[in-house]
C-alpha cells in the first residue's frame, strides 16, 4: 500500500484524505496546529462556541454530493437549516433590506424596490442556474491542467452560457438599476475576492446558489462540517497527527522521499501539501523545486485577508438576523482601499454573523454570540491600536443602525488579524481567502495543483483549483486524489 502524507487538515485536505484512504493508499494526515479544520477551526470558551472562518453555507449540492458518494447522510452528521431571511443588508440610506428564504417572496422584494425587476431577476437567475449547472456540476471538478480538458461537446455548448468574457459589474447592470438591487447583487461576488468590476460574469453563480437555493446553517456551527469529515475519514483508517509542523521536504531525484517533523523524517510515498502553496514552495521546498517564484506570487492578487472579533454578549440582542452586512458606506472607497491603494479602510463594510439567533446551542442561555468581520487589503500592519479603533467603529454604527448598545456586555473578546492568519496557518500576507477568481487566474491560470519538478508531490486547497471558498476547497481535494489515483 502506498503511502500518502497530507499536510494540513483544511476542508480540501480532509476530502482528499477519505478520497484516497477509499481508493486503497494508506493516509497519514499531519496538522501544525492541535486541532483540525485550518481556517474552518472553532474554539470553545465560557459555554460559548465560535466558529473561527466561514460561516455562510452556499452551494449545499457540493457538501450533499460528496456525503452521498461516500455513502453517509448529512442528517447522520449534523442537522442543516435553511435561514429566512437568507441575509440582511444595511444601506446607506440606514434601511435594511431583509433576503426572504422564499425566491417567490425575494422576487416581490425586488419588484417594490424596482418595478420590472422581479422578471429581470427570474431571467438573471436562470441564465445563473446554467452557469451554475456547466461550472460546479463539471468544469470545476477538472484538474486545469491544460485547455485540453475544456473541449468536450457539453462544455463547448455551455461556453455560450457562461459569460466568460463579460465583466460582473456589466453584466448585472444590464438587469437592474437601482443601486440597492445592484449592491444585493455584487454581494455574492465579493467572496470571489475580487471587484465585480474584475470578476468574469460566469460567476452569477453565486447569486443563483445565494439567492435561489439558499442560505443554510450546520446546527452546533459550522465546524460540525469538519468534524463529520474527521469521522468519516477516521473510520476509512486515515491517521492524524496534531501539532505536527512539517518543516521541510525532502527530494532524492525528483521524488520526495520523506518530510521532516520536529527533526524526525517521516517516510512518504506521495505528497499533499494542503497548507498554503505560498509556504509549502518558499519554506519547505528547495529553490529549485518550486513551480513558482516570489516574483509570481507577487504579482498575484490575492483576496483579502481580514479584522475579525469573536464576542460573547450577555444579553439578547432586538431585532438582528443571523448575517447582517453592514455596507451602509460607499462601497467604492473600501474597494479601492483593499485591492487598489492597500491601507487601512477610512469607512470600512463590515459584516456580522450572530449564528445564536438560530442556535441555542453555541452560546448560554439568555446570552448572543457573534462575529464580526472587515474586509482587509492583505499584509497591512496590524496593530492592537488598529483593531482596537475599528472594533470601536463598528460597535458605534451595529448601535446607530440596530438600536443594540451592548458593549458594556461583551462578556468574551478575542480578535484576529493579519498576523493571526501568518501564524496559524504560514498564509502569505495574512491572505484569509487565497487568490482572487479573476478571469487572469482561473481553471489553467491558477498555480498548478502538481509540482513540475517533483513526480510525487501535489497541491490542494484555496490557493489551487479551483479557488477559495468551503465548496471549491472540498472539490480540490477530490480532484487531486483523482489525479494521484490516476497517476499511482
Ligand atoms: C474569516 C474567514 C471567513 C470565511 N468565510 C467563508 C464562508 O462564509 N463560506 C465559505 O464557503 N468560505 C469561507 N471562507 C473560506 C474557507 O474557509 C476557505 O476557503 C477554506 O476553509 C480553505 O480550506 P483549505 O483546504 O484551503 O485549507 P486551510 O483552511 O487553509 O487549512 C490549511 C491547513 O494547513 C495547516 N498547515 C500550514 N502549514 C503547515 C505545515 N507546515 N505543516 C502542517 N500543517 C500546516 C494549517 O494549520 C491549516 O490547518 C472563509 C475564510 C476565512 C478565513
Amino acid at each position: 500500500m502506498k503511502k500518502v502524507g497530507i499536510i494540513g487538515t483544511g476542508f480540501s485536505s480532509l476530502t482528499a484524505a477519505i478520497e484516497l484512504s477509499k481508493m486503497g493508499f494508506d493516509v497519514e494526515v499531519f496538522e501544525k496546529n492541535s486541532s483540525p479544520g485550518g481556517r474552518a477551526r472553532h474554539f470553545e470558551v465560557d459555554g460559548f462556541t465560535f466558529d473561527m472562518g466561514p460561516s455562510w453555507y452556499w452551494m449545499p449540492d457540493v457538501f450533499d454530493d460528496f456525503f452521498k458518494k461516500h455513502n453517509k447522510k448529512i442528517s447522520d452528521y449534523y442537522d442543516l437549516v435553511k435561514l429566512d431571511p437568507g441575509f440582511s443588508i444595511y444601506y446607506e440610506d440606514k434601511n435594511r433590506l431583509d433576503v426572504p428564504e422564499s425566491y417567490e417572496e425575494l422576487k416581490k422584494v425586488f419588484e417594490s424596490i424596482e418595478n420590472g425587476s422581479s422578471e429581470k431577476l427570474e431571467k438573471f437567475i436562470k441564465r445563473a442556474e446554467k452557469k451554475y449547472e456547466i461550472g460546479v456540476k463539471n468544469l470545476v471538478y477538472k484538474p486545469s491542467k491544460s485547455f485540453l480538458e475544456f473541449l468536450n461537446i457539453k462544455v463547448i455548448k455551455g461556453a455560450f452560457h457562461l459569460d466568460i468574457f463579460t465583466v460582473f459589474s456589466k453584466y448585472v447592470r444590464k438587469y437592474f438599476k437601482h443601486p440597492k438591487l445592484i449592491k444585493l447583487m455584487e454581494f455574492p461576488i465579493l467572496f470571489l475576492g475580487a471587484l465585480p468590476s474584475n470578476t468574469p460574469a460566469m460567476y452569477s453563480l453565486m447569486n443563483y446558489s445565494a439567492l435561489k437555493q439558499g442560505t443554510y446553517y450546520p446546527i452546533g456551527g459550522f465546524f460540525k462540517v469538519i468534524d463529520s469529515l474527521v469521522k468519516i475519514a477516521e473510520e476509512s483508517g486515515v491517521k492524524f497527527h496534531y501539532d505536527s509542523e512539517v518543516t521541510k521536504i525532502n527530494v532524492v531525484n525528483k521524488v520526495v522521499e520523506n518530510f521532516e517533523i520536529n527533526n524526525k523524517k517521516i517516510s512518504i510515498d506521495i505528497v499533499v501539501a494542503g497548507a498554503d502553496y505560498h509556504h509549502v514552495e518558499k519554506n519547505l521546498l528547495q529553490e529549485k523545486y518550486r513551480n513558482y517564484d516570489e516574483k509570481y506570487w507577487d504579482s498575484r492578487k490575492l483576496a483579502p485577508s481580514s479584522l475579525l472579533f469573536y464576542l460573547g454578549v450577555n444579553k439578547k440582542l432586538l431585532n438582528v438576523n443571523h448575517h447582517t452586512l453592514f455596507f451602509d458606506q460607499d462601497f467604492s472607497v473600501h474597494a479601492e482601499e483593499i485591492y487598489e491603494t492597500p491601507k487601512w479602510p477610512s469607512s470600512p463594510l463590515f459584516y456580522m454573523s450572530c449564528p445564536s439567533v438560530t442556535d441555542e446551542t453555541i452560546a448560554p442561555k439568555g446570552m448572543e454570540n457573534l462575529m464580526l468581520l472587515i474586509p482587509l487589503a492583505p499584509g497591512l500592519e496590524d496593530t492592537e491600536e488598529m483593531r482596537e479603533k475599528y472594533f470601536n467603529i463598528m460597535m458605534k454604527r451595529i448601535q446607530q443602525l440596530t438600536g443594540n448598545d451592548f458593549k458594556e456586555n461583551i462578556v468574551y473578546k478575542k480578535s484576529y488579524c493579519v498576523k493571526d492568519f501568518e501564524k496559524d496557518y504560514h498564509a502569505y500576507k495574512g491572505n484569509a481567502y487565497g487568490l482572487a477568481n479573476t478571469l487572469d487566474q482561473t481553471a489553467i491560470l491558477k498555480p498548478s495543483l502538481r509540482n513540475k519538478h517533483i513526480n510525487n508531490l501535489f497541491y490542494t486547497g484555496q490557493l489551487t483549483v479551483p479557488g477559495p471558498g468551503v465548496p471549491p476547497s472540498i472539490i480540490s481535494g477530490q480532484v487531486v486524489a483523482s489525479e494521484i489515483n490516476k497517476h499511482f
